[in-house]
C-alpha cells in the first residue's frame, strides 16, 4: 500500500470543522461506476436533458427505462471503508457537514444521519413530483412502468413525477446549495474524495472554501483542474487512504 504522505493525515487530523464533498469515485469501490471513466455505463447513451423529460412521453419512457435497468445493475452496492470513514469522522465530532454529488444513498446507508447529507444533484432511490414535490417510492412507479409503458402521474396532484436527481439542464436545488456554500464558507478543512471536479456549479465550492480561509485536500485517483489550488493533493484509491483517515477513531490531534 502506498503511504500516505503525513503532511495530508496530519491536516486532517487536526481539522476542528471538515467538510467533506464527494463525487462518483466515492463509490466505484462499492461497485457503483462513476461517471468519467471510460467505459462507464452512464455514458452508454446520450443525457436525456430535463426538457425533453418534461416535454416529451416518448423521451419519459426512455429515462424510466435507463433508470430501471441502472438500478438493476447496482442494487446490491453496499457503502465502501471510504463512506464508513467519514461516519467516524462525523461520530468524533469533526464533520461539519458532507457534501455529496453522488445519487446513490450510499453515505445515508453508512450510518450519515440524511439530514446532514446535503445532495445537490438529488437522490435515485427515490422519485419525486415536478409540481407539488410528494415524494414518490420507486417500486410503485416500477409496477405501473411495466404494466402500462409510463410512469404513473403524482398521486398527490397529477404532475409528472420524475427520479429525484438533477437532469442536465434542471435547477439545481435552491436550499441544498444554500447549505452548501455556507458549509464551504465557514469550514477549516474542505476534503474532496472521488470527483473529477468538471461539473459546475458544484467545482465552485472547492474554490469558495480555499478563499474563505480553509485548507483544501483532494483526493482523486487523477488530476483535477483544482489541484494547483490544494494544500494537499493524494492521487490514489479512496480505500487505503480513508482508511488511515478513520484510524483511531478520527479523533482531533493537535499538530
Ligand atoms: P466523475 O465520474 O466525473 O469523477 C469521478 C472521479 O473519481 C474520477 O476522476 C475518477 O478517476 C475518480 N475515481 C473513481 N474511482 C476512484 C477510487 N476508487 N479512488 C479514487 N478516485 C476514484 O464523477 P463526479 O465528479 O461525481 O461527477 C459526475 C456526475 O455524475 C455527478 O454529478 C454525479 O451526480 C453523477 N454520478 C453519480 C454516481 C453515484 O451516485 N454513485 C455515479 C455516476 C455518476
Amino acid at each position: 500500500m502506498k503511504a500516505a504522505p503525513s503532511g495530508l493525515l496530519d491536516a486532517i487530523a487536526g481539522a476542528r470543522r471538515i467538510v467533506a464533498f464527494t463525487g462518483a469515485g466515492m463509490s466505484t469501490e462499492s461497485g457503483v461506476p462513476d461517471f468519467r471513466t471510460p467505459g462507464s455505463p452512464w455514458m452508454a447513451n446520450k443525457p436525456i436533458p430535463f426538457e425533453a423529460f418534461v416535454s416529451n412521453a416518448a423521451a419519459r419512457r426512455e429515462a424510466w427505462r435507463r433508470k430501471f435497468t441502472m438500478d438493476d445493475l447496482y442494487r446490491g452496492a453496499e457503502p465502501s471503508d471510504g463512506h464508513r470513514a467519514l461516519v467516524t469522522l462525523h461520530r468524533a465530532g469533526r464533520l461539519a457537514g458532507l457534501i455529496t454529488q453522488n445519487i446513490d444513498g450510499l453515505h445515508q446507508a453508512a450510518g450519515l444521519p440524511p439530514d446532514e447529507v446535503i445532495e445537490i444533484h438529488g437522490n435515485g432511490t427515490y422519485a419525486a413530483c415536478l409540481e407539488c414535490r410528494h415524494r414518490h417510492e420507486l417500486g410503485p412507479i416500477r409496477a405501473h412502468f411495466e404494466a402500462h409503458g409510463h410512469a404513473p402521474a403524482c398521486t398527490a396532484c397529477g404532475g409528472l413525477v420524475k427520479s429525484a436527481t438533477i437532469s442536465f439542464g434542471q435547477r439545481m436545488p435552491a436550499e441544498a446549495m444554500a447549505r452548501a456554500v455556507a458549509l464551504a464558507k465557514a469550514c477549516d478543512l474542505f476534503l474532496v474524495a472521488g470527483s473529477s471536479l468538471v461539473v459546475y456549479p458544484a467545482a465552485e465550492l472547492p474554490v469558495l472554501a480555499r478563499q474563505s480561509g480553509a485548507r483544501l485536500v483532494i483526493i482523486n485517483r487523477e488530476p483535477t483542474p483544482l489541484d494547483p489550488l490544494a494544500d494537499h493533493v493524494w492521487q490514489g484509491e479512496i480505500g487505503p487512504i480513508f482508511r488511515q483517515i478513520a484510524a483511531g477513531g478520527g479523533e482531533y490531534r493537535e499538530n
